[in-house]
């Protein structure tokens, strides 16, 4: 019920008792509960809706006033955070540069500095907060609290992100890989919506991929499905931070596409500067960018003859090449994917930066279902839940 809500927006219970399943005695029951628990609200706009035969239906909507959710990503030179009330509206955001040579403990500061930050520029409430779901830039192990040991600088094989930022906010803390994120916050409200199996591929400093399979994000057994980054793409090329050799990302992240252009387009080339130049057709800017689109595009094949998503959506940085990127992309999908495997369509992701951080506030919104949401003509669970299930933090 509150899911679809989520999705939907405000709905008449006629509406929710279509979209449920349920019976419309069975919806008034647990809407009257949701209401009186304070997480949905009853409004008087039902003047747009009356084609509807009979009373207008009177709408109801979560209750913004119920809590907010925090979204963090912390990315390899950047932190944005931002805060969104129930109904998924974004209420402020703030972002910072990262020092060049960040650790551990000065970022997770720098993030519980911009937490309060956010919070008072949207002028909410400490104690309103729901919980805070942060982006890393690496695979997480869910049952340990720890970032996959081979992933990162070693600097943060030992940290625990869950209990430093739970120990600097006092707050319920979700992390997860940025690019399972921005998978969830696609499939929430950009190029992922109404899919059921999709994959959405990051590609910027590194290459990663989030899994949703059957409406779900898929984690795998240690948390490091997805990535895609470290496909073997020539067993003797560059030795990759992951220890192998020729992974997918040292040949096709941003870094190996700008190191190619260096000698010609100057030392100093950024990835804007160089995504200019392709738009303007520069010939070593598409090639470069072109090349990263057709090994992408070989990791992307195996990955569908693996998963059968109908959906791929590109994001990162790289993506804003567009269809310079995605055009190779498509056809090495094409060339190396079973032909109905590559049926999946490849699209641009429609949230760009924002992706992973709006995927921090579905997070913590999806992984807070069990309190928010009633089982099924249950009785919903009371606020007190919300932290135990906070300190939980699976
Ligand atoms: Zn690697």
């Amino acid at each position: 019920m509150v899911e679809l809500l989520r999705e939907k927006g405000p709905l008449t219970r006629a509406d929710l008792a279509r979209l449920s399943g349920l019976s419309r005695s069975m919806v008034s029951t647990i809407v009257g509960e949701l209401i009186s628990e304070g997480l949905a609200v009853e409004g008087d706009e039902a003047s747009g809706r009356r084609h509807q035969v009979g009373r207008p239906g009177v709408l109801v909507s979560l209750n913004p006033e119920a809590g907010v959710v925090v979204g963090v990503d912390v990315g390899h030179r950047r932190v944005l955070v931002a805060v969104a009330n129930l109904s998924h509206e974004v209420l402020a955001e703030v972002g910072r540069d990262l020092p060049l040579d960040h650790g551990p403990s000065t970022t997770l500061d720098l993030v519980a500095e911009l937490v309060r930050e956010v919070l008072e520029e949207a002028g909410v409430r400490w104690g309103s907060v729901v919980g805070v779901g942060v982006g890393l830039p690496a695979p997480f192990e869910a049952g340990t609290g720890r970032i996959h040991p081979s992933s990162l600088a070693p600097s943060w094989g030992e940290v625990r992100p869950v209990e430093e930022l739970r120990r600097r906010l006092r707050l319920p803390v979700y992390v997860e890989n940025d690019a399972n994120l921005a998978a969830l916050a696609e499939l929430v409200w950009g190029a992922g919506r109404g899919s059921r199996d999709a994959a959405c591929v990051v590609v910027s400093d590194g290459i990663g991929a989030g899994l949703i399979v059957d409406g779900r994000l898929y984690r795998g057994a240690m948390g490091t499905a997805g990535e895609i980054g470290h496909t073997v793409m020539d067993e003797y090329g560059p030795i990759c931070r992951c220890g192998n050799r020729g992974c997918l990302e040292m040949l096709a992240g941003v870094p190996a596409v700008l190191e190619l252009l260096r000698p010609s387009r100057g030392p100093d080339l950024t990835v804007g500067r160089m995504l200019r130049l392709a738009a303007e057709g520069d010939a070593a800017c598409r090639r470069a960018i072109e090349d990263a689109g057709r090994l992408i595009g070989i990791a992307v094949a195996n990955l569908c003859n693996l998963f059968n998503p109908e959906r791929v959506i590109i994001n990162g940085e790289l993506s804003g090449a567009g269809e310079v990127l995605l055009g190779p992309l498509r056809a090495s999908l094409g060339r190396c994917a079973l032909p109905v495997a590559a049926t999946a369509e490849v699209v641009p992701g429609q949230l760009g930066a924002r992706a992973t951080v709006l995927g921090g506030v579905a997070l913590v919104l999806r992984e807070t279902d069990s309190f928010v949401a009633p089982p099924r003509g249950g009785k919903p669970k009371g606020v007190t839940e919300r932290t135990t299930k906070g300190e939980a933090n699976r």
